[in-house]
């Protein structure tokens, strides 16, 4: 049940009566308590108020983080989103999102769904420093979490070699989740010192050669792509390397039966377009149809062959925390999301901290295999 504190804030921003009542019936909105701090999470959108949007209070409102959309052809993506203007282009970092604010006299760090994280907001402040918030207590900082120990993702970017950082690259008001224009934002991030992602410089559509090249160059390094910003932030558009359009199939591929065909068709799709703006033949097309054949189907086999072996397909990861309690309450908080996920092994570190490994079972995926192994016929 919503308590009737929500439900008044959501009658003030305009939400009708009829219309809280079915998002409360459907679950669209769900209240949620982190640590004594009661939350409204908007699982569906309603009217302006996204997915992903958190009600605190009324003046604590966070938005939901809005979709950005995507190009697949480089260069008429970039002059129908930008014509002649220029825009800044920034590394688009392979974590998790994560949308941090003050909350009565706390930094929480906020999912992308909505969720308080209780990970990320226990370490949250080994990034950010607190006086951001003191100055700027109506500021929402939004950024990605990413490295090789992350509670969400098996695999950081390569420049993060262990544990986790923060990357900023957005910084948006609460309530009307507007957010700061690109120079303004890189200002706070140096006055504060505050990491931010990797800002390539500003482009027009006549640096197309460039932005090819440094295409081909994040991708060489294993890097995910770009993402384009007017210097307003009134648009936005992402492009990913091939490398990550692989690499995403590869992860995706051991767990083929969990995951939803438009997975994979949509990368393959979004590698095609690469291959057909760049003209790419020959050699270089061979080794491209190479990679992204071995990537779909070799994890896919091994995963066959584990299940034959009598193995559960899994997935192993760890993070570090400062306090053991933190690692049980992402267990709980896995559970919210649906996900089966226990603790296999707590280890203290010499700094104080503790690395805790998980254990993912994917159950659906084992048991399909298993039952085309033992012959199902469909
Ligand atoms: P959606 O399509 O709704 O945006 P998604 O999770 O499929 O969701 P992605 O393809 O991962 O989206 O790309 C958008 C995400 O990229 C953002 O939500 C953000 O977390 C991440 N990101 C990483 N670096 C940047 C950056 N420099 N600017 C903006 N977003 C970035």
């Amino acid at each position: 049940m919503v308590s009737s504190k929500f439900k008044e804030i959501l009658l003030k921003l305009g939400v009708s009566q009829d219309r809280i009542e079915t998002l409360e019936m459907k679950g669209g909105i769900v209240e949620d308590e982190f640590e004594g701090i009661r939350y409204l999470r908007f699982k569906d959108s309603a009217g302006k108020l996204r997915r992903g949007t958190v009600v605190f209070d009324e003046e604590d409102i966070i938005p939901g983080f809005p979709h950005i959309k995507r190009v697949v052809n480089l260069e008429e993506g970039i002059r129908r989103a930008f014509r002649n203007r220029e825009f800044y282009v920034e590394e688009k970092v392979d974590g998790y999102n994560v949308r941090v604010a003050k909350i009565e006299d706390r930094i929480i760090a906020i999912t992308r769904g909505g969720f308080v994280c209780p990970f990320t907001t226990e370490r949250i402040t080994d990034f950010i420093p607190q006086e951001f918030f003191k100055d700027h207590p109506n500021l929402v900082l939004v950024g990605e979490m990413a490295g090789p120990e992350s509670p969400y993702l098996i695999e950081g970017p390569p420049y993060v070699k262990e544990d986790i950082k923060f990357f900023l690259f957005d910084i948006q008001e609460k309530i009307t989740g507007k957010s700061l224009p690109v120079e303004e934002r890189l200002k706070i991030a140096q006055e504060y010192g505050i990491p931010h992602v990797e800002v390539f410089g500003k482009f027009t559509r006549n640096d197309l050669k460039e932005l090819y090249e440094l295409i081909e160059k994040l991708s060489r390094e294993g890097r995910e792509g770009i993402v384009m910003k007017s210097p307003d932030m009134k648009k936005i558009v992402k492009y990913v390397t091939p490398f990550a359009n692989i690499n995403d199939i590869r992860v995706g591929a051991r767990v083929f039966y969990e995951l939803p065909p438009g997975y994979f068709t949509s990368r393959i799709s979004r590698l095609a377009f690469y291959v057909a703006e760049k003209r790419i033949k020959g050699e270089g097309l061979r080794k491209l149809a190479e990679d992204l054949g071995m990537a779909l189907l070799q994890p896919l086999v091994e995963s066959i062959l584990d299940v034959e072996q009598g193995d559960e397909i899994a997935e192993v990861f760890k993070i570090r925390v400062k306090k053991i309690e933190t690692a049980y309450k992402m267990v709980t908080h896995f559970e919210k999301l649906g996900l089966n996920i226990e603790i296999v092994d707590i280890e203290e570190l010499n700094n104080g901290m503790w690395r805790v490994t998980f254990k993912r079972v994917y159950s659906d995926a084992t048991s399909e295999i298993r039952e085309l192994i033992g012959g199902k016929a469909f």
